[in-house]
């Protein structure tokens, strides 16, 4: 005489399939034959659950339980009903294989056998990486580049199937039975692994194309036109969206990343947006003032140095940086000026600089003065 299926698993008769799952997976591990070696008990329990937990969970199964008790299991019971033939129960190690092992999911197929997930041959091709170097105008002003690069492209010669007959060279994986996986009980544990027959895809090709050895996809050097924005830097990476590798057997696509670098310029280092460039002016030109031509992405620039400039000052020259890359509005240029002093001086020149020299007032040079005051007391 069997026990009620509810009683054994411990669940409520409306128990929902989450609860009936728990509560096998829990008495499972607990009975296991593994943990209880020469316990008779234990291996009738074990038995015992798995087949409560095999009707339990199989929408049908219960429903004729719920109908017709332990008679629906009886042999035959279910044929003249016009069920699934539920002659006979899985091996209660099975069904733990089944539930620890993971991966191929859905418990429906137990004892009718054949509703395991199979694995899709398809697999995605890889992202791509192009490092691109471009100048600093380029990056300010934007521009179009091609790029050269080795991806994988589908094949033409077999529709991308890696098959020469087309869809009907493949055939189901005899070793995985078209799951992709393989499973190994070792003691207590349920190793899952790669089919090795199949490396996963679950099939076979009786007939691969030998353009691309079966995987639907061939090596090729393509040119890629890219447009660069303009306000791109060092860092910046752009997708090229479906240029990377095609994928395997006709999967999906990657992309392409292009990682920006941009070269350092002649004259100009870059803060953001902003530019800068140092620039050397003469000592006179410092002193009495005058108009500088500055260079710029954009050619050339007036800008007015009044007399008596100090070096170092920094002039800022609005909107000619590099543009922000999202968003609107350009940076601006900063201008350093850095006063030469005039070198290797002629004898008439060093002259005329002394007499020039002894002209000086403090109000000339104030902080000289300023300075010399107060580190008066560090200097005697
Ligand atoms: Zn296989
Ligand atoms: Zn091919």
């Amino acid at each position: 005489m069997s026990k009620d299926y509810y009683e054994v698993l411990g669940v409520d008769r409306n128990a929902d399939d989450a609860t009936i799952k728990k509560a096998y997976r829990k008495l499972a591990m607990k009975y296991h034959p593994d943990r209880n070696p020469d316990n008779k008990e234990a291996e009738e329990k074990f038995k015992e659950i798995g087949e409560a937990y095999e009707v339990l969970s199989d929408e049908d199964k219960r429903a004729a339980y719920d109908r017709m008790g332990h008679e629906a299991f009886k042999n035959g019971g279910m044929n003249g009903a016009g069920g699934g033939g539920f002659g006979g129960f899985t091996d209660p190690m099975d069904i733990f294989a089944q539930m620890f092992g993971g991966g191929f999911g859905g418990f429906g197929g137990f004892g009718g056998g054949g509703r395991q997930r199979q694995a899709d041959p398809r697999r995605p091709g890889a992202d791509l990486r192009y490092d691109l170097d471009i100048t600093l105008e380029e990056a300010a002003h934007g521009c179009d580049k091609t790029l050269e690069i080795e991806r994988m492209v589908p094949c033409d010669k077999c529709g991308a199937t890696g098959s020469k007959d087309g869809a009907s060279g493949f055939k189901q994986c005899p070793t995985c039975h078209g799951t992709g996986v393989v499973t190994r009980q070792s003691g207590f544990f349920v190793q899952q692994s790669t089919c090795p027959g199949c490396r996963g895809a679950g099939q076979t090709i009786s007939n691969p194309c030998s353009h691309c050895h079966g995987e639907g996809r061939v090596h090729k050097d393509v040119k890629i036109t890219l447009h660069v924005p303009a306000g791109v830097d060092t860092g910046t990476k752009l997708r090229s969206s479906g240029n990377g590798d095609a994928g395997v057997h006709g999967g999906e696509t990657g992309d392409l990343y292009v990682f920006i670098e941009v070269k350092p310029h002649d004259i100009f280092t870059r803060e953001g947006s902003d530019l800068l460039c140092t620039m050397p002016v003469s000592f006179t030109d410092a002193v009495c003032g005058g108009v500088l031509t500055v260079p710029t992405l954009d050619g050339p620039s007036k800008l007015k140095m009044p007399a008596g400039t100090q070096s170092g000052t920094i002039f800022r020259i609005r909107n000619q940086g590099v543009p922000a890359l999202k968003g609107s509005g350009r940076g601006d240029l900063l201008v350093e000026v850095q006063v030469e002093t005039p070198t290797k001086l002629s004898s008439a020149q060093e002259k005329a600089l002394t007499a020039f020299a002894e002209t000086l007032k403090d109000s000339n040079q104030p902080e000289v003065n300023d300075f010399r005051k107060r580190a008066a007391r560090f200097m005697k």
